[in-house]
């Protein structure tokens, strides 16, 4: 209901702080994409809200929709001191789902002939699906180093190579994991489940650069027009879930414990400062890494795949950047610096030039952002602002986000009919499963180009490029 929320601006909108909220909620949209948010998404918004520790806002990305408890497009920053907590349904149940963008050096004339056997060979490579199954097998002292060591440790494994590290978030490799924290059931369901891309919403996409808005910042990212770039999108499979469902009922114990008064059995937390707390924070971090491993693997194969059809091309990693995460981040909140344990559940961190922890490529810049469109609409690469560090705490979204559930999308669409209509449009979509492709037809999501031209007006991070699909391998 649009008329409770006070304008701020084009495309800032506030609900103030009332009952048991601690905090206001900051929503980022223009006037459409407000007006067709679901209105669970201020709901839920407003609950985040109330929660112990939080500092700021409950801040709310263009792209958000209704999620497990947070919104997905949510951002909320808990001060420990505060009694801060951190909420495993406020990570997401794929902890470090993430996005990572590699260029080719090849030209859309150069690809646009192989495409179909492309495809194939990309599908038959890359395991895709519910369950899917690579051909990696990890023992038990391999996955905690796997846990431990994230990207880091499949370039030691030989997947990729050691200047991709510096391309990814955390430069590949999350501190503070502790892999005790992992149950021997969340090992057990990854154990064969690493270089997978998992289900639905998960891709690997052959993409051409499309159109160029800031021509000076895609030159440092490495993005040309008419130039092809390959980007995989996917998580921590498995091993994130059970993380995920594990905690969430020890959460639901700790939170009644600490005497946390919970708006919403979902928004299940713990105190930052307590036994519950710092094992989830150890166990996800964990999940960070595990995420970071399975992207770099699925790197690789796609590398192998390439290597065949364009022996003498490269794939050079711009950047990979998670969206479900915690961190620890320090931030200006009420005019003091603090720590905080910032959520960011569905949205991407977006850290503008001169921020220490980027590389030192994009230090001028700012850090490539990569956002999700739908395979049919394209996608996109923005760059993270100074702005947004007072604005929404240096974050944007990280894609469309849904405007159909996944059940109206299969009453409307037939997967087959959805993969002939991209066909007639030049994109080539493989997938194990057919129903999800009508899931996940294009249709099923916000405009993209509405929802990140509001990011951009909204100061949460700048355009610098648009992709569109030729190739999708569908989860
Ligand atoms: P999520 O991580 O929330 O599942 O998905 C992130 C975003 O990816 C979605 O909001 C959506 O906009 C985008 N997305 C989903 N499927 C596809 C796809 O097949 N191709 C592209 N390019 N984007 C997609
Ligand atoms: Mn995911
Ligand atoms: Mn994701």
């Amino acid at each position: 209901d649009i008329s409770k929320l006070e304008r701020i601006d084009e495309t800032c909108w506030r609900i103030p702080a009332t009952g048991k909220m601690r905090v206001p909620v900051l929503i980022y949209a223009d006037e459409d994409l407000i007006r067709d948010m679901d209105d669970k998404v201020a709901e839920q918004a407003g609950n985040v809200a109330s929660l112990p520790g939080i500092v700021g806002a409950c801040y709310v990305m263009p792209d958000a929709h209704w999620g497990y408890g947070f919104p997905i497009g949510g951002v909320a920053a808990f001060d420990p001191a505060e009694g801060g907590v951190i909420s495993a349904g406020g990570v997401g149940f794929d902890i470090s789902c993430g996005v990572r963008t590699l260029t080719t050096g090849l030209k859309r004339e150069e690809v646009e002939p192989l495409k179909k056997s492309l495809a194939e060979a990309l599908f038959i490579h890359i395991p895709a699906g519910v369950g899917s199954k690579g051909s990696i097998s990890l023992n038990d002292a391999e996955m905690d180093a796997m846990l431990k060591g994230g990207a880091t440790w499949a370039v030691k494994q030989g997947y990729g190579r050691e200047e991709d590290l510096e391309r990814i978030e955390e430069h590949g490799c999350m501190a503070g994991a502790d892999p005790a924290q992992v149950s021997k059931r969340a090992r057990e369901r990854q154990r064969r489940e690493m270089g997978t891309l998992g289900s639905g919403n998960h891709y690997l996409e052959v993409q051409v650069v499309e159109e160029i808005f800031n021509p000076d910042v895609a030159k440092v990212f490495g993005l040309e027009a008419d130039e092809v770039v390959v980007t995989i999108h996917c998580g921590s499979r498995g091993l994130g879930h059970q993380i995920g469902s594990e905690y969430l009922k020890l959460m639901q114990k700790a939170a009644k414990e600490a005497g946390i008064e919970l708006p919403d059995r979902e928004l299940a937390c713990a105190p930052i400062r307590s036994p519950v707390g710092q094992r989830y924070l150890g166990a996800m971090r964990a999940g960070i890494n595990c995420a970071l491993a399975n992207r770099q693997i699925i790197t690789h194969l796609v590398r192998k795949v390439f290597a065949e059809f364009f022996p003498d091309h490269d794939l050079k990693l711009i950047y990979d950047v998670s969206h479900n995460t915690c961190k620890e981040e320090e931030h200006e909140v009420g005019g003091k610096r603090r720590r905080v344990f910032v959520h960011r559940k569905g949205a991407t961190r977006a850290f503008g030039p001169g921020h220490p922890a980027l590389p030192e490529a994009f230090r001028l810049v700012g850090q490539p952002v990569i956002i999700g469109g739908s395979m049919g609409t394209g996608s996109y690469i923005l760059v993270g602002t100074t702005e947004s560090e007072r604005r929404s705490l240096s974050s944007a979204c990280h894609g469309a986000g849904r405007c159909l559930s996944r059940r109206q999308a299969t009453k409307t669409w037939k997967g087959q009919q959805v993969i002939a209509e991209l066909e007639r449009q030049g994109i080539i979509v493989c997938s194990p499963s057919m129903r999800g492709v009508a899931e996940e037809a294009p249709q099923a999501y916000k405009p993209v180009d509405a929802v990140v031209r509001a990011a951009d007006k909204a100061g949460l991070a700048r355009l610098v490029a648009r992709l569109r699909p030729l190739v999708c391998i569908k989860g």
